[in-house]
């Protein structure tokens, strides 16, 4: 396996979407699992980059430079809040947000669909864990756009005024955005845990069949299932413009969950390593500062 730091998809290219192309999800296995056998085979990968997560977060959060956004979007039962979990094990909780993004309240509806995400987005040094994002307002509201007409864009008179043009520009608006939180010094990973229609369902079926996991259940994510195949094309359509250099899509098989949990974590880590962070240097002033506290420290009398 190849484990060159410089490049942070450092066991599989494939998983990048690269800026340019056209995603066609027909041509993606979910059930990849890229060089490794199993769930053991990969452990070893996920531990190390848990561990070393952690430490590049610490840096990340002294040196006040960069912020981290990581977007994850999905399917129903996906595994989002459990790769949150897994990879996210490390971190320290000071430095890191995640927000879920629900249907929008009415306050939320009276603004432009960024205002939530802006408000969420994290401070220099921290790390933002998006479950769910703007990327909603190109997926599931382009699978319902009647969700718009809640909007009161001054456009959308009616479903008439729903246009392709109106969904390429909602993709402009969003690369734009994105740019600007780039040109900033965010760093944006977006992952799309691709789960098939047939593990989704294996994995609702356990949802209803164990009470301890009927709480993740709700009946109308099998309603929104019979939309797969409109969901799906949504996703193609957004992620193939919205696949960018500053802030690329990373489409990762999701029915074996071992395998999601190591790509994602190798991701974030990887990233995190290839901006060669480094604890902030001292000002000769304010070593020779800290040198005089010590001697004071030394020289107390009684202590
Ligand atoms: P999840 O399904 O992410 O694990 P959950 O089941 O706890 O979370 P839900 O009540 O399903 O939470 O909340 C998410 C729902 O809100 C999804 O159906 C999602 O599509 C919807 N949603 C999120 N953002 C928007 C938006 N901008 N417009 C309309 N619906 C949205
Ligand atoms: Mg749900």
């Amino acid at each position: 396996m190849n484990k060159s730091t410089d490049n942070f998809l450092r066991f599989d290219e494939s998983l990048l979407v690269k800026p340019g192309t056209k995603v066609n999800l027909d041509k993606y296995n979910t059930s990849y699992t890229s060089v490794f056998k199993d769930k053991d085979d990969a452990e070893d990968m996920l531990q190390k980059d848990i561990k070393r997560l952690s430490e590049l977060q610490d840096i990340l959060y002294a040196s006040e430079k960069y912020s981290v956004l990581i977007i994850f979007q999905a399917m129903d039962a996906a595994g989002k809040d459990g790769t949150i979990k897994h990879v996210m094990t490390g971190v320290n909780p000071q430095g890191c947000e995640v927000t879920s993004f629900k249907q929008p309240t009415p306050e939320e509806l009276s603004h432009d669909f960024l205002w939530r995400i802006n408000k969420a987005l994290p401070s220099k040094g921290k790390i933002g864990i998006f479950n769910r994002s703007h990327y909603e307002e190109v997926l599931v509201v382009r699978v319902h756009p009647e969700y718009l007409l809640a909007q009161n864009i001054p456009s959308i008179k009616s479903l008439d005024d729903v246009t392709e043009d109106f969904w390429k520009i909602r993709f402009e608006v969003i690369n734009n955005f994105e740019k600007r939180l780039y040109e900033n010094g965010t760093v944006i990973m977006k992952f799309f845990l691709n789960v098939s229609k047939a593990e989704q369902k294996k994995r609702f079926l356990e949802r209803i069949a164990e009470p301890e996991k009927n709480w993740k259940f709700s009946p109308n994510d099998v309603k929104e299932r019979q939309l797969w195949d409109k969901y799906m094309k949504a996703y193609e359509d957004a992620i193939t413009h919205t696949s960018t250099e500053y802030a690329p899509w990373y489409i990762i098989p999701a029915d074996k969950k071992w395998f999601m949990r190591a790509a994602v974590g190798d991701i974030i880590t990887g990233t995190l390593e290839s901006l060669g962070l480094q604890y902030p240097k001292l000002s000769s002033e304010a070593i020779q500062k800290i040198n005089e506290a010590r001697d004071q420290l030394l020289n107390e009398a009684h202590a």
